[in-house]
């Protein structure tokens, strides 16, 4: 059975926004190798099927290479957010030394593959995403790895997407991150849309995610 799927479809945020001086005195700390150069990794290549409630669920081959997360994302150990989440019974480090990523070819953004525990991101969106985005959607997807740990089932069909309580956790924690960046109410709203959501959905997600 392929495991649900969590899927931040968040906006690329345009090139002028967000970034005042305390967000990129924050994000200093944040280093990420975009082009995954100097970096060792495998070929992969296996079938996914992506559900979505209310709709048959679409098989895709993904195609791609495996990383490690700490190859290409580092100084997230030492936000004070993650190790409150991983709580003091985890080790960040060892987790992250351990954790792999699948970085795939095509369109999307940043998710947790369940059944192969690991994050997956789109080439396109780890080479082009803006940092403060790419920096707020792992630690989203970092919420959600811990979820997966738990055993929470991260694709529960019983919850529209914007009241699923893991979506629900992971958003409020990410909202709660933009906040502490300096971002605004608009910038923040700006973040979270994503363009299949109802007015309604997204409306209900600002409202569920505090933002
Ligand atoms: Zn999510």
């Amino acid at each position: 059975m392929v495991a649900g799927i969590a899927i931040s479809f968040n906006s690329l945020l345009t090139n002028n926004s967000v970034l005042n001086g305390k967000a990129k005195a924050l994000l200093k700390k944040i280093k990420i190798n975009r082009k995954l150069e100097g970096i060792k990794s495998r070929a992969f290549h296996h079938s996914h099927e992506w559900g979505r409630k209310g709709s048959a669920p679409t098989k895709i081959i993904l195609h791609g290479r495996i990383v490690s997360f700490t190859d290409v994302f580092s100084g997230f150990e030492g936000v004070s957010i993650v190790k409150r989440t991983f709580g003091k019974h985890v080790n960040v480090n060892v987790l992250f030394a351990k954790l792999k990523v699948g970085v795939f070819d095509g369109p999307g953004y940043v998710w947790v593959d369940e059944e192969r525990d690991r994050l997956m991101i789109s080439k396109k969106y780890l080479e082009n995403g803006m940092l403060v985005s790419l920096y707020l959607d792992v630690i989203h997807e970092l919420i959600h790895f811990k979820q997966h740990i738990d055993g929470k089932d991260l694709w529960d069909e019983r919850y529209d997407y914007v009241d699923r309580p893991t979506e629900v956790e992971a958003y409020r924690i990410s909202v709660k991150e933009a906040k502490r960046l300096g971002m605004n109410k608009k910038e923040i709203a700006r973040y979270l849309y994503m363009k299949w959501l109802t007015k309604e959905q997204f409306k209900r997600l600002l409202k569920n995610s505090n933002a």
